[in-house]
């Protein structure tokens, strides 16, 4: 098997459009089970559109809105994760002399699960459904965030597989201020 891609970025220009991606993609992609999103089949085609979720779309266009007017990089921790590991992923978005923006994403560390969570995207929203936020992958079945696996209270929940749609809970969207903030200081 081959190992897991390290390393994936890509390039968006002035009108949010993937234009390059990184050698590594098309194997994420593929290990993914996405093969409908190799680099040949993105490539002139909005970011927004693989973006699930309102929030998380509105979340993406704060960053890149922030990367555009004065923050030059920015750096945010997220997950990626899979059924059967957690995926600690660093992303570093930063906006280059030639006016595109670069997505660098970072494999930090994996950590197993030990029961298998299989997430699915509703594709209606009712008043109880859970949402899943889309940078550090908690889900919010009632009032609180968890880890899946905590629902309920309990190391392992019962509930291993999840209708979710996409937010972004307030964790991440205060850490999308602090790291800009923390950025703005201009030399
Ligand atoms: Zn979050």
């Amino acid at each position: 098997m081959a190992s897991a891609p390290s390393c994936v970025d890509f390039r968006l220009n002035e009108r949010d459009e993937i234009v390059t991606v990184g050698s590594e993609w098309d194997l994420f992609a593929l290990e993914n089970d996405a093969p409908e999103l190799i680099g040949s089949k993105v490539i002139g085609r909005p970011l927004l559109e693989f973006i699930s979720g309102k929030v998380t779309q509105q979340f993406v266009q704060a960053l890149l809105t922030l990367v555009r007017s004065g923050t030059p990089s920015l750096e945010l921790e997220y997950r990626c994760d899979s059924p059967t590991e957690r995926r600690f992923m660093q992303m570093r978005v930063s906006l280059e002399n030639s006016g595109l923006v670069h997505f660098m994403n970072t494999l930090l560390r994996t950590e197993s699960r030990q029961n298998k969570i299989l997430i699915s995207r509703s594709t209606q929203r009712g008043k109880n459904t859970t949402v899943r936020c889309s940078m550090c992958n908690l889900v919010k079945p009632v009032k609180d965030w968890v880890e899946p696996e905590r629902f309920n209270g309990s190391s392992t929940s019962k509930v291993t597989e999840w209708l979710v749609i996409y937010g972004i809970c307030d964790v991440c969207k205060t850490n999308l201020l602090r790291s800009s903030s923390a950025k703005t200081t201009k030399v």
